[in-house]
């Protein structure tokens, strides 16, 4: 298997956090003896400077020969007006497609320490930890056909009226693997896994279901339950700590996530990794460049350096290396480190991003 790490800054803040990331990597790398190689690269905004293309194909050709990708953020005011074709975002998707990045994990984790972060009740969230698996290249968002067309011209339309339309399709193959990923992620937390579907409406989501039960005759240690959207989208808020693993679909997933990352009140500390069958992923913040406080050291990087930890737990199969990172972030939230976002009211330091990673790095070598 590749020992290599392909790392890419992207735009904005990304080179920032990423540095920062990549000092703890380089650390961990050398404490628990991992022989990980580090590379880097351009993609983003970055890539379109100097290539005129978001994702060249020798970046794509090194990714493929990595084991995980590491990725800060792409995007920002200077490339906003390019046409979307060569958009920034379109390497982040090209990355994806190309690589078959079909298992998005999107982990919500509320560090006691910043309980007050959350627009929820304290009680109701500190302790958080729920990950949710959003299938992403398939579903609604990809079905064929799909299209606005205008239809035949009637008496109460006799111009024709337009119609827009999309598909909602999964086949079960699809369905299966990406259950797989959730069933394997719970056996790793605490082995629950809720499926989230629509099958009181949607067929779809009926096979989702019934696949999902056959899944779960494998893995006879994890308990499987079923929830409507809806419900989910109202447990979320009202009961948030009974979920471990939430699988989902593309659209479902895509909402539920980011209900669930705002649970915590704190974007700049979540991690999120994109798998594909072989283990292969891509691992960056779920937040974007945030332009607006670029090249300030304000920026935390911490969901970097825990999107650094899933790495190794997932693509490098290091448990012990991830959990201390965890464990190191952990613990320099308990001494009172914070960079701005997360500074809320209380008796804190507030940190940059430098001083943030330094703690984390001063933490791992106590
Ligand atoms: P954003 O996540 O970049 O920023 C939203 C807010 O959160 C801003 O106020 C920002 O300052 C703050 N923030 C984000 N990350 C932070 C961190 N680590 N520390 C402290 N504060 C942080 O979202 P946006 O403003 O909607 O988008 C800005 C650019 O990022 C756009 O070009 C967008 O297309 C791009 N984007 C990229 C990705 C990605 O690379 N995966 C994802 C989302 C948005």
């Amino acid at each position: 298997m590749s020992k290599q790490i392909l790392i890419l800054p992207g735009d904005g803040i990304g080179p920032e956090i990423v540095a920062e990331a990549r000092k703890v990597l380089e650390l961990v790398n050398e404490q628990f003896g991992l022989g990980l190689t580090l590379v880097e690269g351009l993609v983003g905004g970055a890539s379109i400077d100097a290539n005129g293309v978001p994702l060249t194909e020798e970046t794509l050709a090194v990714a493929r020969d990595s084991a995980a990708i590491l990725l800060g953020a792409v995007g920002g005011p200077k490339w906003d007006k390019l046409d979307m074709a060569i958009r920034p975002e379109k390497g982040l998707l090209g990355l994806r497609s190309n690589l078959e990045l079909f298992a998005n994990l999107r982990p919500a984790i509320l560090y006691p320490q910043l309980a007050e972060a959350s627009s929820l009740k304290p009680e109701i969230v500190a302790g958080l930890d729920i990950l949710i698996v959003r299938e992403l290249t398939g579903g609604i968002y990809f079905g064929q056909p799909r299209g606005v067309r205008t239809l035949e011209a009637t008496e109460a339309f006799p111009q024709g009226e337009r119609q827009g339309y999309n598909t909602y399709v999964y086949s079960e193959s699809e369905i299966r693997r990406i259950g797989q990923v959730a069933f394997e992620s719970a056996m790793k937390r605490n082995k629950k896994v809720c499926s989230v579907d629509k099958a009181n409406v949607l067929e779809v989501t009926v096979l989702w279901r019934d696949i999902m039960e056959e899944l779960a005759k494998d893995y006879p240690d994890v308990e499987l339950t079923h929830m409507y959207v809806d419900n989910a989208a109202m447990q979320l808020v009202k009961a948030p700590k009974q979920f471990d693993v939430m699988v989902t679909g593309n659209m479902f997933g895509d909402i539920l996530s980011d209900e669930a990352a705002m649970l915590t009140g704190s974007i700049g500390m979540l991690p999120s990794a994109s798998l594909n069958s072989a283990g292969f992923g891509m691992y960056e913040p779920c937040h974007g460049s945030a332009p607006d406080i670029a090249g300030q050291g304000k920026a935390n990087p911490l969901a970097t350096i825990l999107s650094v930890a899933m790495m190794l737990r997932y693509s490098v199969g290091s448990e012990s290396s991830a959990a201390a990172i965890e464990g190191a972030v952990g613990k320099v939230l308990d001494q009172g480190l914070r960079t701005p976002d997360i500074a809320g009211a209380g008796n804190v330091s507030v940190v940059s991003t430098v001083e943030m990673g330094d703690a984390v790095m001063a933490a791992l070598k106590a």
